[in-house]
């Protein structure tokens, strides 16, 4: 009697050990993949607060403008302390979470974006 219960006993003990073998491959392969969504996370995250410090950026320290010919873009509110000029930006590049600055174009009176957003009259 006690040994046909310890007979079934280490029945089900073998049982469980194969269960629990047949799981491994599973955990490990859960366990990969919640790694991989730990680090996908942590990737959106760091967008998320480059996405968040460019809005800042731009809402903080400069303002959207139109010029006469249809042009947008942005322009700093704040004169550059040594020049007394103005920075500007590209509102295409700032929409699509870019800093470019506009230079002024070598001949004519129009701005450049180096991003080829083509020519921005302010
Ligand atoms: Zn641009």
């Amino acid at each position: 009697m006690l040994a046909q219960a310890r007979s079934e006993m280490l029945e089900h003990v073998i049982d469980v050990q194969s269960e629990c073998f047949e799981l491994q491959p599973t955990n490990q392969r859960l366990l990969a993949e919640a790694q991989a969504a730990g680090t996908r996370e942590n990737a959106l995250k760091a967008e998320l607060q480059q996405i968040q410090n460019h809005t800042a950026d731009i809402t903080n320290n400069y303002e959207f403008r139109v010029g006469g010919t249809g042009s947008s873009y942005y322009e700093a509110k704040t004169p550059d302390p040594a020049s007394n000029a103005r920075a500007y930006l590209c509102a295409n590049c700032a929409a699509s979470g870019k800093k470019t600055f506009l230079h002024r174009a070598v001949l004519g009176s129009h701005y450049v974006c180096s991003a080829g957003h083509g020519n921005i009259q302010l």
